[in-house]
């Protein structure tokens, strides 16, 4: 190799994605840093004819090198965006402009059905459906022109869709599908491969991995809709600020390491709580027989690291277990390298079940998280 070896391995399909993701945007130009600072500048330098990214509004070298890397994992063009919510708006406006509705989970992420509530006036209706139910899905989509979103798994019940049926059904109704993959991250599912036009991550979780920097993404294969979206950033101005875009950036290489990691102890902590005698219910792919099979299809690699399970008590019951956590952080959020909990229902506008405590798995060792679980749950009192 010659040259600039970073980003030619993160084009070169033959390289494992884990590879190409950690040497994507990096420049090795003899006497260049390898690891490149965060461009900190609100100009570039451009003479004649504007280019795309003259000021730092519509482009920054920084953000350039994040979303290769994204997009050496989906093998798709990335456009980054200030948030998640962010990311969701411009993907909204830009896909529902001259459609009737908007479909979204009714049981998945409570503020993108907010957002398009909020939308509503600029045209599309939403209408919330339940994933699993395909005939009723595709009577909503064959009245109408509509946009389907789906989200799999969903945050916090962990439902997994199946995304390759949705996929079909949407391309029958000439309808595009949007997955907000942001539970998965395109590391261990990969929606533009089962029929998604645009799959949707916030980098603010598993994806940036360490809970400090706030972010989202678009991954797509198609030219003008990657356009249309950095159109709506330049404009809108929801960028991500090249700090933020770097550290984003350096999460990202060790994403592969960290979701493992999290993913297997989600699992043992889901077991674990499955034969609790002071837990009614637990939420995650791995321990639901009924699609089990579907979410080993659409991610062998694992689930990752977020699961749920309802206190078999009060809300007050399962305010009482976070209260009583001694290494799990009482915080929202998910996919950072500490563990954290918070008792989801709290939140205006979540549907979850009262008792349901949504917890994320960092990356100390599963023992550790278990042991502090079952000292937090024996301040709920026994059930007869
Ligand atoms: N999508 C899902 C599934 C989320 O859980 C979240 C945030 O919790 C978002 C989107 C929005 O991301 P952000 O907080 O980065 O705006």
């Amino acid at each position: 190799m010659t040259g600039q070896p970073g980003p030619q391995a993160a084009a070169d399909g033959r390289v494992s994605a884990e590879a190409r993701l950690v040497h994507a945007g990096r420049r090795r130009s003899r006497g260049e840093a390898v690891v490149q600072p965060p461009a900190l500048t609100t100009i570039l330098a451009s003479v004649g004819e504007p280019g795309a990214a003259d000021y730092g509004r519509a482009g920054n070298p920084t953000w350039a090198a994040l979303e290769d890397a994204l997009g050496a994992v989906e093998d798709a063009t990335a456009v980054v965006f200030s948030s998640g919510q962010a990311a969701s708006m411009a993907l909204m406006l830009a896909l529902t402009t001259g459609r009737d509705k908007l479909l979204l989970p009714s049981d998945g992420y409570y503020n993108a059905r907010t957002l398009a509530e909020r939308l509503r006036p600029h045209g599309a209706a939403p209408v919330f459906v339940d994933q699993s139910d395909l005939p009723g899905i595709e009577r909503e989509l064959a009245s109408g022109s509509a946009v389907l979103w789906a989200e799999s798994p969903t945050n916090p019940l962990l439902r997994v869709a199946d995304l390759t049926r949705l996929g079909r059904l949407a391309a029958t109704a000439g309808a595009p599908l949007v997955v907000d993959n942001t539970v998965a991250t395109g590391l261990l599912q990969r929606p533009l491969d089962m029929g998604a036009v645009a799959s949707l991550c916030s980098l603010t979780k598993s994806a940036s991995g360490h809970s400090d920097v706030i972010a989202g993404a678009v991954l797509t294969r198609e030219a003008s809709l990657a356009d249309d979206l950095r159109a709506w950033r330049t404009l809108g101005g929801g960028i991500l600020g090249p700090m933020e875009a770097w550290l984003a950036l350096r999460g990202l290489t060790t994403l592969p390491l960290r979701i493992e990691r999290q993913s297997a102890t989600a699992q043992a902590v889901a077991e674990h709580l499955a034969a609790h005698p002071k837990v009614a219910a637990v939420h995650y792919p791995g321990v639901h027989a009924g699609t089990l099979a579907l979410a080993r299809a659409q991610m062998p690699r694992g689930f990752g690291p977020l699961l749920s399970f309802e206190v078999a008590g009060s809300a007050t019951a399962a305010d009482a277990v976070i209260a009583a956590g001694r290494l799990i952080v009482p915080a929202t959020s998910f996919g950072g390298v500490d563990s954290s909990w918070e008792r989801r229902g709290r939140w205006a506008g979540e549907t979850a079940p009262p008792s349901l405590i949504r917890l994320s798995a960092g990356i100390e060792p599963a023992a550790d998280l278990i042991a502090d679980i079952d000292q937090a749950l024996e301040c709920v009192p026994p059930t007869d």
